[in-house]
């Protein structure tokens, strides 16, 4: 998957979720909405009727039970007009039962009001006065029990009516409340697995890359190939890396070989003439050190005749037995051996003075001469070497080149005073060499 389709994928997500829960909440708020516009117009107005009614009915039933209790004509006849007057104030809209009720108690309070009359003009006789009082109680018990069953429809329609409101408030209360817990869990949701997803297959390949890069440019290697990254550029970027440090550790390979081919002799492994010739030119210019430079150039004595009596194979030999020996000058401070050049080898260190110098060059002159070289059936073969020795104090004493001729001509003074031994220059200059030369 590459990351501008995870991109476009994740934004659709987005954008289709952020419609959907904005659409169902204008949907939930506008019902809302039409709900409180319908109980504002129908159902409070018709709560209100019921509640106007009720208190209808209530002075109905006073009416009626003071029309019973009067015992006055007067009385009795406007209490009957009033309860006829309210009797006529139920609306149509207020139910067929309650018209029909509050009509039926009219009537009831004529029946109480002339069973009454008829009572009191039939005392005169004292004649079924009984009959007439039991008239008009039986016509005040149906108009109580009439009123009765108007109050509790009035009051159980009331009940149902602001029972269905709560309700349907609540239902919809619940609704925006899932649907606002959804609004916020669900994105929230959503953001904790796209954090986990970005640090598995973004933030960890990225610093897997970044550790393979670290430890190219460290040691060379990269790391063993792990599985794909799924995004397609961040597996370009492992892949680019791997490439990288397959080619990095490739130029290390060949840049050791290059250095080891600029630096050293390729049949002894001793230092070549350029390297050492920087140290000599370092060492003649470090006036820090408390003595001075010591220089020893050795030539062996008579190597072409080697060459010629047991073959050029058996000279190499030679050359990488000294070379092998001149590695091991623990005894000098701070030495480099190096081969000049043929059969010449130079050896350069710091030296107190001249005569340690020369002292130096005869024991390496004696362990020259000790040396074994194993040749064919058991046999070994000796060498000799002549050491021509230049020892310099500081760098204003004396240049490189000027170091290298002053080996040399001690070196010439050594092969043509009889070989096998060491010479300083500085002998010659005070006379010591006799300076015999030879034709060899
Ligand atoms: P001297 O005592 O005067 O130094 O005599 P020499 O024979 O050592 O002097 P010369 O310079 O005439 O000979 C040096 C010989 O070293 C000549 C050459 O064949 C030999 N040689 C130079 N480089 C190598 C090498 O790498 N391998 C071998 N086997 N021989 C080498
Ligand atoms: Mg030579
Ligand atoms: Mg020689």
């Amino acid at each position: 998957m590459s990351l501008k389709s995870a991109g476009r994928f994740l934004l659709i997500i987005a954008v289709t979720y952020t419609c959907v829960a904005a659409g169902f909440t204008a949907i939930e708020l506008s019902k809302i909405e039409r709900e409180a516009q319908f109980t504002r117009e129908t159902q409070i107005p018709l709560i209100l009727s019921q509640t106007r009614n009720a208190v209808k009915t209530e002075r109905l039933a006073s009416l009626i039970r003071a029309l019973y209790l009067a015992r006055d004509r007067r009385l009795e006849r406007q209490v009957q007009l009033q309860i006829q007057a309210l009797a006529q104030g139920f609306p149509f809209e207020a139910g067929a039962n309650l018209v029909s009720g509050s009509k039926r108690v009219a009537v009831l309070a004529k029946e109480i009001a002339a069973a009454r009359q008829q009572a009191r003009d039939a005392t005169k006789a004292n004649v079924a006065l009984f009959t007439y009082e039991e008239r008009a109680t039986t016509a005040y018990g149906e108009a109580i029990k009439i009123i009765d069953e108007m109050a509790k429809e009035l009051s159980s329609d009331a009940a149902l009516v602001a029972d269905n409101i709560t309700e349907e408030i609540q239902a919809r209360a619940a609704r925006i409340r899932y649907t606002l817990l959804l609004t916020v869990l669900v994105p929230g949701a959503f953001c904790v697995i796209l954090l986990l997803l970005a640090r598995r297959h973004l933030a960890k390949p990225i610093m897997d890359a970044i550790a393979n890069l670290e430890r190219i440019n460290g040691s060379g290697n990269t790391l063993p190939a792990g599985s794909k990254p799924v995004i397609t550029e961040i597996a370009l970027i492992g892949d680019a890396v791997h490439a990288y440090g397959v080619t990095a550790s490739e130029l290390r390979r060949k840049n050791a070989v290059l250095q080891a081919l600029a630096e050293e002799d390729p049949l002894t492994g001793l230092a070549n003439r350029r390297t050492f010739e920087t140290f000599l030119k370092s060492s003649l210019l470090d006036d820090s050190k408390p003595g001075g430079t010591a220089l020893l150039l050795i030539d062996l004595d008579h190597f072409k005749s080697i060459n010629d009596r047991h073959g050029h194979q058996v000279g190499d030999l030679c050359l990488q037995s000294l070379a092998l020996m001149l590695t091991s000058l623990e005894h000098l401070s701070n030495p480099l051996a190096a081969r000049y050049g043929g059969e010449e080898f130079v050896v350069v260190y710091d030296a107190d003075s001249e005569e340690q110098a020369l002292l130096d060059a005869e024991f390496l002159c004696r362990r020259i001469a000790a040396l074994r070289v194993p040749i064919a059936d058991g046999h070994f073969l000796t060498l000799t070497a002549s050491i021509g020795v230049a020892f310099t104090m500081s760098s204003k004493d004396c240049q490189l080149s000027e170091a290298i001729s002053r080996a040399d001509k001690a070196l010439y003074l050594a092969k043509s005073s009889g070989r096998n031994r060491a010479v300083c220059d500085k002998a010659i200059a005070r006379g010591e060499i006799a300076g015999e030369k030879t034709t060899d």
